[in-house]
Formats: C-alpha cells, sequence, structure tokens
C-alpha cells in the first residue's frame, strides 16, 4: 500500500523555487532517511506531506488523499509529526503537555504516562516543563509524534540533543514501529549511525532530488571506492597495487573500485606477509558529501 505518493511535485514561495518536481513513493512499514543541506527543501517537503502547504504544481497523496483539503483532518490522527527546535508551556508539567496533545488528537489521556515512561521521562513526568534540560525537552517532543500509534510519522532532527544512549533508544523504537507497520519519515543532519535504520535515502539539493535509493543502491551509482585497511609488516604489494597503496596515521590503505572488491580480495589473500584485512564500505555520509559537492559546489547550503 502507498502511503505517500509525491508525483512531479514542485513548490515555489513568492517566485522562490525551494522544490522542483520530485517524484516519491513511500510503501507500508518503510524508513526513508531525507537529507539535504540547509535550504534544500527537506522541511518544505514535510509541509507538503503534512498538508500544512500545497503543492504549485504536482500531486501529493497521503493514505490515497489530498492532505490539503480540509475533510482530510482525519488523516492527521494516523500522523505524527516531530518539528525541529520542538517548543512547548514551559509552566506545564510533561505530563500535562501530553495530555493536552492527547486532547487535540483525540487520543485517551490514560496513555501518557506509559508513553513518557518509554522515552525515559517517567521520573519527570510531574516536573514542569521550564527545568527539562534541552535532551527531555526533545524527549517530550518524540512522546508527542509517537502519540495514538501513527501509522506516518515525520522526525525532523529528532536525534538533537539526544544523548548517546537516547539516540540508541530512539532508533530502537523506530525499528519497533516499523515492524508494526508504521512508515517513517526521517530527516537529520547527523549521518553516522542512521543508515542502518533506514531502507531508502532521499538526498536534497538546492530543491533538487541529487539520489534516491537504498544504501546498496546508492553506493553503485556513486561509483565511490571501498578502503582495504592492511596490516603486516612483511608485506609486499605487486604493481598495480603497490603504486595506489596511501600511508596514513591508520596505517596503509587501498582505495578499490567497488566493482574490482572481490578480484583484489582474492589477490591479496593469496599473498604472504598479509596479516588482518578491514574493509570500509563508502558510508552514508561519504556518499552524502559526493552529492553534495559535485551537484551542489561548495556553496550548497550557505
Ligand atoms: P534546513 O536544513 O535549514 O531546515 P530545509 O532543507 O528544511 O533546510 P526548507 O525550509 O524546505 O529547507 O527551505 C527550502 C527553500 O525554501 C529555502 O531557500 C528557503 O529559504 C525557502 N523557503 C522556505 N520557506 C519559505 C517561505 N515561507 N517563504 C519563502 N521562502 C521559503
Amino acid at each position: 500500500m502507498k502511503i505517500v505518493e509525491l508525483q512531479q511535485v514542485e513548490k515555489v514561495y513568492q517566485g522562490v523555487p525551494a522544490l522542483q518536481p520530485l517524484d516519491l513513493e513511500l510503501h507500508q512499514g518503510e524508513v526513508l532517511g531525507l537529507f539535504g543541506h540547509n535550504g534544500a527543501g527537506k522541511t518544505t517537503t514535510i509541509k507538503l506531506i503534512l498538508g500544512l502547504i500545497g503543492a504549485t504544481t504536482g500531486k501529493v497523496s497521503v493514505f490515497g488523499e489530498d492532505p490539503t483539503r480540509s475533510d482530510a483532518r482525519h488523516l492527521r490522527r494516523k500522523l505524527g509529526f516531530l518539528q525541529e527546535n520542538v517548543s512547548f508551556y514551559d509552566q506545564l508539567t510533561g505530563l500535562e503537555v501530553l495530555q493536552y496533545f492527547a486532547r487535540l488528537k483525540g487520543v485517551a489521556k490514560q496513555t501518557c504516562p506509559e508513553l513518557l515512561a518509554q522515552v525515559g521521562l517517567g521520573d519527570a513526568s510531574k516536573r514542569r516543563v521550564k527545568t527539562y534540560s534541552k535532551g527531555m525537552r526533545q524527549r517530550l517532543g518524540l512522546a508527542q509524534a509517537l502519540l495514538g500509534e501513527p501509522e506516518l510519522l515525520l522526525l525532523d532532527e529528532p536525534t538533537v540533543g539526544l544523548d548517546p544512549i537516547a539516540t540508541q533508544d530512539f532508533y530502537h523504537r523506530i525499528e519497533q514501529l516499523k515492524q508494526q507497520g508504521c512508515t517513517v519519515i526521517l530527516c537529520s543532519h547527523v549521518l553516522p549511525g542512521v543508515e542502518k535504520y533506514i531502507d531508502r535515502a532521499l538526498i536534497l539539493g538546492q530543491g533538487q532530488l541529487l539520489a534516491q535509493g537504498s544504501l546498496a543502491e546508492l553506493r553503485q551509482q556513486a561509483n565511490l571506492p571501498a578502503t582495504f585497511h592492511l596490516q603486516g609488516d612483511a608485506l609486499t604489494l605487486p604493481e598495480p597495487l603497490a603504486a595506489r597503496l596511501q600511508h596514513s596515521a591508520n596505517g596503509r590503505q587501498l582505495a578499490v573500485p567497488l566493482a574490482e572488491k572481490m578480484a583484489i580480495l582474492q589477490q591479496l589473500s593469496g599473498l604472504a606477509g598479509l596479516e588482518d584485512l578491514d574493509i570500509q564500505l563508502p558510508s552514508l555520509e561519504d556518499i552524502y558529501t559526493y552529492y553534495i559537492r559535485t551537484q551542489c559546489g561548495p556553496e550548497a547550503g550557505q
């Protein structure tokens, strides 16, 4: 089932093009990472899916409906949204804030204490939000987004302010929600650690789609090399490998095109003197940097 479908969706704000014609299909249980530099069009894409703004041209469908139609209000109960730089009424307690949002969403307020416990705010639930740290406010934002067991979750910078353990807990929660059939769009500038939790990445640059696909597909498209880290004092490489060997503080490294990875691995494994070998594939960060640098130029996002 298509949960989100964008067909040639374009957004122009008072003459400023924010999003150039974009196609996107998201199916039930998929987790999409939406990445791009500042001003690339991520928030615009999220707002179009939430129905907060209309497309200048093209068609947006969420659960098969136009999210901007006034009779699409029932859709909002299926949606969870965490906005960037979340802020709440400081004088209320965490529990009161969550109960307030539960009432707005038509969700039973009895679910709130359990939800706060899930995000690690059980003990702080009766403290005023003004006493919360930045990470605690972010956790409260997550609890708000998770109210009513949403079928589509849109999360803008969800791990900002979270400590490493809370970040891990957050991603495990995303995994659980995915298992339950929830579809997730995750926008982030913090790329390390995200890649194992997303099914697909979509990279935007200056309002344009730069790349879209699974990490394996993007690695193929970008054609960045794998890095072989070699260990062995007595190791001597034959030409032409020897000419490609680089020496750094991390030891000896060989940049290997992905298409040659297996052939070179076989060649190396037969060499005397090779004591150990680690293979590092291009990371999501490497792929992201490659697309932004090659297609947007050095000033992207400045
Ligand atoms: P960031 O990572 O900084 O949050 P983003 O990728 O979310 O950036 P958008 O907020 O979608 O970027 O903005 C895309 C472009 O549209 C930018 O050039 C921005 O200045 C412009 N823009 C966004 N909202 C408006 C608006 N209401 N009026 C005019 N221009 C806007």
